[in-house]
């Protein structure tokens, strides 16, 4: 097949000063919390994409200098000629499948606490620095002295992106992340001199480093200008009216602007709070300051919308990080008119969370992410199948789903069994809540996949027993029948059951999922999961009118959401509906309308009203069905049958994410040789520099006096 000509514009080639994208395909910088640990493995995710048709392929920030460097996160560096080789190894890799190679070059300035280094941080005034952990740390105002080095800085990097043969070169002012965007933000840039108050002397270190790297890269590379269009905090921050003034005023000396939201957290924010091309009104009218290409981003998943983006002027690029995390492939297949086969992002930020953990990055859609090089998955490609063995899958949740999705690419015979009728089992329900309807593509995709393969076949409706699977003569059963909500306390922070009176109206969120309400108007939602169910539930309930009061072991609502960039959201969404919040308690007793808190520090109870009670505490594993084949082992051999084995949710719930790698896993591991290797993925270890301990300690060491 062919792409479809209304889509012809996307792949018109687009100049950026030197170089020219084959496409309009930009994968914009992000990070993915492999860095500098996991080169290799960064490399060939960025391949992978190039592989799938992405135009311009971007590194994450890249820390160019150890006075800003922003420990715990892993990010790329530049610091000195030892970088060069991983910076090439990233390079080279994106050329080898045809897409420029974008370097976002990073001076994190009073965002970067600097734990490793220790260096002092330097911003445009004395300040607490602007990490997310609110170290005790203080950056310095800059003085001539640190600006003339940071320009130096700028153009040693640049000339590092250019040796490690980098097509764009970035400087970096967006997200409060780039150094000169604290500069241009008047909330933090309280400088007298020239490099404060007026937005043009605010402007002035910006428009310098970009005329550095410019003449120092310039003839060979493009430079792009990465900026915050909005800090969303009104005349406060730097905003959308600077913003504009700023890039009509240095509106040629880029090659390429490329508009961010600032902070982080508005930049990406999920689809519970955001639709695809959220970003328009902030990037509409920047093309008509300049005549240099721009790139802007918005999840965008539908080709129709990019198409619009750049017929109707608002963009030339249509830039990308989750759409490119979700769908490597997302530019081959609209190529390829092959638009039934994008596998859309659902804006949950699991793959930020990657980042903000320091772990390798992760998506819920595309299990292969951060896993092609020390696994060896290929986000659209698999192994063929080493056996003519049949495989049962039971169980149509994210995990069945993709395990029967991949295992039929690999050409197996696979039947998935469905105990309900509808499915795709807790996204088919969790998508029905406020906010989440996005989460439904995650089956929606691989049923769409699944329906063109005739070597894969659903049973919805098929509640599976131990004595069912024994008389159906499949070689391998896969039980991937998810879990169910806790009617007890037990979770984290209460791990022995807390007393319940019979009489207590008690419900979980399987409860609500199956219809059921509270018997009263007055709810308690006790939340010790810490993610996103306890509050969708106290959105719908409060939307059908019961008073609803949250406590919760945490100081904050959602706690763990800080890592998907939602935390503030939802609390601001939770305090704005009228819900009463009660942090930092633990559940001591569930009388018949009331119950009993503890606070955490001093242990203080006191006894609330509260007519219901849902406990969102943990999940057991549902798995009656694994348990009794367990059971039966002795049959399996008559049954001809192999394997049985417990995936997902059954084996230990977790996220959408956890359970789509888990389906992969045993897709990719089926018919595998057999491995006792302690670590069965590769890992890259550094090599060690020469190493002689007496010299260290005896000759290089101060010795102590005799
Ligand atoms: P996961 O996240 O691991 O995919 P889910 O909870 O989303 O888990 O999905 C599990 C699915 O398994 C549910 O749709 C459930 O109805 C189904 N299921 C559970 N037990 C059986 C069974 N014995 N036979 C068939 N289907 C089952
Ligand atoms: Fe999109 Fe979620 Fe994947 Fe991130 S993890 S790319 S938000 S689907």
């Amino acid at each position: 097949m062919s792409r479809d000509p209304r889509y012809d514009v996307l792949f018109e080639p687009v100049k950026i000063g030197p170089v020219t994208a084959k496409n309009r395909f930009f994968q914009v910088p992000h990070c993915n919390g492999m860095g500098y640990r996991d080169p290799s493995a960064l490399a060939t995710m960025r391949a992978v994409k190039a592989e799938g048709g992405w135009g311009v392929v971007c590194t994450e920030q890249a820390e160019i200098h150890p006075s800003a460097e922003i420990t715990p996160f892993i990010e790329l560096r530049v610091w000195d000629d030892q970088d060069l080789p991983m910076l090439s190894r990233m390079a080279n890799s994106v050329h080898e499948y045809g897409a420029l190679a974008g370097l976002q070059l990073c001076h994190n300035g009073m965002n970067a606490p600097n734990l490793y280094s220790r260096e002092i941080p330097m911003g445009p005034a004395h300040l607490p620095v602007a990490s997310i952990f609110n170290d005790p740390v203080q950056a310095r105002a800059m003085d001539k002295t640190d600006i003339a080095d940071l320009r130096r800085w700028h153009r040693d990097a640049a000339r590092r992106a250019k040796q490690a043969d980098y097509d764009i070169v970035y400087v970096y002012a967006g997200k409060l992340f780039g150094g000169p965007m604290f500069f241009l933000s008047r909330r933090y840039n309280t400088r007298t001199d020239e490099y404060g108050g007026s937005l043009e002397n605010r402007a002035r270190l910006l428009r310098e480093l970009i005329s550095d790297v410019r003449d120092t890269v310039g003839d060979r590379c493009a430079v792009a200008c990465r900026i915050s269009m909005d800090e969303l905090i009104g005349e406060e921050g730097f905003h959308a009216a600077e913003a504009r003034d700023v890039i009509a005023h240095m509106a040629e000396l880029p090659d390429l602007w490329d508009l961010t939201l600032s902070s982080w957290d508005n930049d990406s924010q999920t689809s519970r709070f955001a639709e695809e091309g959220y970003q328009e009104p902030y990037v509409l009218g920047v093309k008509q300051l300049t005549t240099k290409p721009v790139v802007g981003v918005g999840r965008f998943t539908s080709p129709d919308t990019m198409v619009r983006m750049v017929r109707q002027g608002v963009l030339d690029f249509i830039g990308a990080a989750r759409p490119s995390i979700a769908d490597p492939f997302l530019p081959k297949k609209i190529e390829e008119g092959r638009l039934e086969d994008i596998r859309e992002c659902i804006g949950c930020n699991i793959c930020v969370a990657g980042d903000h953990t320091a772990s390798i990055i992760r998506c819920t859609q595309n299990p292969s992410m951060g896993e092609e090089w020390r696994r060896g998955w290929h986000p659209e490609r698999i192994a063929r199948r080493a056996s003519d063995e049949t495989v049962l899958v039971v169980g149509s949740g994210p995990t069945g789903l993709e395990a029967a999705m991949m295992l039929g690419r690999r050409g197996y015979e696979v039947a998935l069994a469905e105990r309900g009728t509808v499915l795709g089992g807790r996204v088919a329900r969790e998508k029905l809540l406020p906010g989440l309807s996005a989460w439904g593509r995650v089956a929606d995709y691989r049923l769409g996949q699944i329906a063109a393969m005739p070597n894969v076949t659903l049973y919805p409706g098929s509640d599976l027993t131990a004595d069912d699977v024994l008389s159906m003569g499949f070689g391998h059963v896969a039980i991937a029948t998810g879990s169910r909500w806790r009617r007890d306390t037990v979770s984290r922070n209460v791990v022995t059951p807390m007393p319940i009176h019979p009489a207590a109206d008690v419900l979980t969120p399987d409860d609500l999922m199956e219809g059921l309400r509270p018997n009263g108007r007055s709810v308690l939602i006790y939340d010790d999961d810490h993610y996103v169910m306890a509050n969708v539930l106290a959105e719908l309930l409060v939307r059908e009118g019961y008073a609803v009061s949250f406590a919760m072991p945490t100081p904050d609502v959602a706690n763990w959401t800080r890592n998907t960039m939602e935390q503030h959201r939802i609390q601001t969404r939770l305090i704005e509906i009228g819900v009463t919040i009660i942090p930092q308690r633990v559940i001591r007793a569930i009388g018949a309308e009331t119950a009993t808190l503890a606070c955490i520090f001093t242990g203080r109870e006191e006894t609330i009203e509260a007519q219901s009670v849902l406990l969102v505490t943990s999940r057991l594993p549902e798995r009656q069905l694994f348990d009794d084949l367990q059971h039966r082992a002795d049959d399996w051999s008559s049954a001809g049958i192999r394997s049985v084995t417990l995936l997902g949710d059954a084996l230990a719930p977790g996220t959408i994410a956890a359970a789509t790698w888990s389906g992969r896993r045993f897709a990719e591991e089926l018919d595998a040789p057999r491995s006792d290797a302690p670590v069965r993925f590769k890992r890259e270890v550094a090599e060690l520099l020469p190493f002689d301990v007496r010299a260290i300690i005896d000759a290089t060491l101060p010795q102590a006096p005799r």
